[in-house]
């Protein structure tokens, strides 16, 4: 007797898309497959370790085809699955049954001690990307039953009980007729299946098994070849190497094998952005695989995202997610550590003040950042793409711990500049600086345009020196942490003194200032509850005003602060700053000889406006700006 049920949403959506998939790479049913067998297995031993009536026995995986069936049998002597299980695990995906057996575990320590291939990917749909009809016949430990299920992809499959001698699972897939743009025949080839254990599997476990045919020469009782003469055998081959990658020697270890076990292990669909595959003797020694992906994983600047490499023990499975090998400004890369120094009893809490771990970490550490700076000086292109990823962690990272970290990363830090077509380092910055040039000078906006459109630009750019634009809201508690650069200081193009006069100028300016001195004192007065000073200004040549900053806060630091709900509220001290060589500073010199009281506050308060509107500042009362507009707009036009 048979049963048809139906498959839940989820699954259908996934079925779906699986049979109607143009994916090209099809071939990954088999790895799914295999992993789930490995799982099984896993979990079989560990309920044979804990359970004395549970047998143990020699694990294998073995994969067969049929030419004439056209199938690919998959099967594999692990835990099998109930009846129930069948429903839970290939009827439904929304719950990942690997991650309910672990949730099912009383020995929550012992959760550790399983290592489970492949928890979240395609997994067991991933069949109908080459299969018209999946057949699964299974028994479980503690069953005499043995179930079967049987799904052709469409909304419904069937279930019904089998015979099975067994515990295991065994899945059978019945190829589809080949395409013009598939030959799914090849996975009938044991070549092609030979070739893809290799590929995506070779570091299981357990051994993967198949039947091969061999011919060879027949031998005479003294077992030397005769000649001609030749028989066909049967015998069974083991298909993996069984060595994890990451013990394998580097030099066996090709870039599209780091590749392909980053994508399957860590169920990413592109390559790593790159790869580090590092092993190492002596005061410490463990083999790491550490991959940088190429997308930061959607959830990484959330609270819920977990940093971590797997850490391994002689091979054992220990924890998914050790957080202390990765310092948190990596938090972004992906990977495993296997080390022979830990035990394998050790603890979370253990790991947690472990000293041997922490030389691992800060091991690891050193290498990904000495690889940064190789990919920075041999591919910039490539850093480029990692800068875009991953640059606010690097910054972050320099900002975070009062700097602790700052000389190791500093030379990591790129930026746009006004001068230059890409980002550059500070090294280069500092290299193509003119001769009299003291200081590194920066501006904080969205673009180079935005930055050229700055006021406080005008003399900076007339001296040709050139300004790093700084467009994260980190940047410029980076560049405070920072303070300088091979000696030189950081400067803001609005904060303190530009000092880019020279001698004539900067007598000229006293002069300015002394005669100009009392109707800046009144503009000062007028404003004195907005601005803490007004001053003339030695950084304007074409624009009338701006606004700057004295050293300490600066005016974007109190933009980034204001926008954050929990930080200090801390202000910039503006200073606002007028050019007496402008128009309008002679408009507003003349109102001041008339002494028009109130023109003159109209304009004291529309020139801290102007100042305050180009530096992004939101005015305090727009309704004002706008009549006082209004009103000097129509006296203009009587
Ligand atoms: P995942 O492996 O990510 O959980 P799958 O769709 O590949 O997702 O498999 C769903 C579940 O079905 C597995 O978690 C496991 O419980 C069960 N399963 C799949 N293949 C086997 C197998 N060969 N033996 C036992 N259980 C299996």
């Amino acid at each position: 007797m048979s049963e048809i049920k139906e498959f839940k949403t989820e699954s259908k959506r996934l079925l779906d898309l699986m049979i109607n998939s143009i994916y090209t790479n099809k071939e990954i049913f088999l790895r799914e497959l295999i992993s789930n067998a490995s799982d099984a297995i896993d979990k079989y031993h560990y309920i044979s370790l804990k359970d004395g009536n549970v047998p143990s026995k020699e694990y294998e995986i073995r994969v067969e085809t049929n030419k004439k069936n056209r199938t690919i049998t998959i099967s594999d002597n692990g835990i099998g699955m109930s009846y129930d299980d069948i429903i839970n695990n290939l009827g439904t995906i929304a719950k990942s049954g690997s991650a309910e057996f672990l949730n099912n575990l009383k020995d929550k320590d012992a959760k550790s001690e399983l290592e489970i291939i492949g928890q979240f990917g395609v997994g067991f749909y991933a069949s109908f990307m080459v299969a018209k009809k999946v057949v699964v016949d299974t028994k479980t430990i503690n069953s005499d039953k043995a179930y079967r299920f049987i799904s052709e992809g469409t909304d419904t499959y069937e279930i019904e009980e089998t015979s099975k001698d067994d515990v295991g699972t065994t899945i059978t897939l019945y190829l589809r007729k080949n395409e013009k743009e598939e030959d799914y025949d090849k996975f009938l080839d044991d070549y092609t299946i030979e070739s893809l254990v290799k590929k995506y599997s070779d570091y299981v476990k357990y051994p993967i098994k198949k039947k091969v045919i061999e011919t060879i020469n027949q031998k005479d009782e003294n077992g030397n070849d005769i000649e001609n003469k030749y028989e066909d055998v049967e015998f069974d081959k083991t298909l993996n190497s069984m060595i994890p990658l990451w013990k394998k020697n580097k030099n066996e270890v090709t870039e599209e094998m780091l590749n392909e076990f980053y994508k399957s292990k860590f169920n990413d669909y592109l390559d790593p952005l790159f790869s580090l595959h590092i092993s190492t003797e002596g005061m410490i020694s463990y083999n790491a695989l550490v991959f940088v992906p190429s997308k930061p994983p959607y959830d990484l600047y959330s609270e819920k995202y977990e940093k971590g490499l797997q850490l391994y023990t002689k091979g054992v499975f220990i924890m998914d997610k050790c957080k202390p090998l990765v310092p948190d400004y990596l938090r972004f890369i992906k990977g495993l550590v296997d080390s022979s120094d830990l035990s394998l009893n050790i603890s979370r809490e253990m790991l947690q003040q472990n000293r041997q771990l922490d030389k691992i970490a800060s091991s690891i550490e050193k290498k990904i950042l000495f690889e940064l700076n190789k990919i920075k000086e041999n591919d910039y292109e490539k850093y480029k793409k990692f800068f875009e990823a991953y640059g606010l962690n690097i910054k972050w990272g320099v900002y975070d711990g009062y700097g602790a970290n700052k000389d190791k990363l500093k030379d990591l830090l790129i930026y746009d500049t006004v001068n230059s077509e890409e980002k550059v380092t500070l090294k280069k910055y500092v290299e193509n600086m003119k001769d009299k040039q003291e200081f590194i000078y920066f501006a904080s906006a969205s673009n180079k345009e935005s930055v050229l459109a700055m006021p406080q630009m005008d003399l900076v750019k007339r001296q040709g020196f050139d300004v790093l634009i700084l467009n994260d809201n980190i940047d410029e508690f980076v560049i405070s942490i920072l303070s300088e650069y091979d000696g030189k200081k950081f400067k803001s193009i609005n904060q303190g003194d530009l000092d880019l006069l020279d001698e004539k100028e900067k007598e000229e300016l006293e002069k300015v200032k002394e005669e100009k001195q009392t109707v800046i004192e009144k503009i000062k007065d007028i404003l004195k509850d907005e601005v803490s000073d007004v001053v003339i200004s030695s950084r304007l040549s074409e624009s009338p005003v701006c606004l700057s900053s004295s050293e300490g806060i600066s005016l974007e630091m109190e933009k980034v602060l204001a926008n954050n709900p929990l930080g200090n509220q801390a202000k910039a001290n503006k200073i606002l700053e007028i050019n007496p060589h402008h128009e309008l500073f002679k408009a507003i010199e003349s109102i001041y000889e008339n002494n028009d009281e109130e023109s003159m506050n109209d304009y004291a308060e529309l020139l801290l406006s102007q100042a305050l509107l180009m530096e992004g500042f939101p005015l305090k009362d727009p309704v004002k700006f706008s009549n006082t507009m209004c009103k000097l707009m129509v006296k203009a036009s009587k």
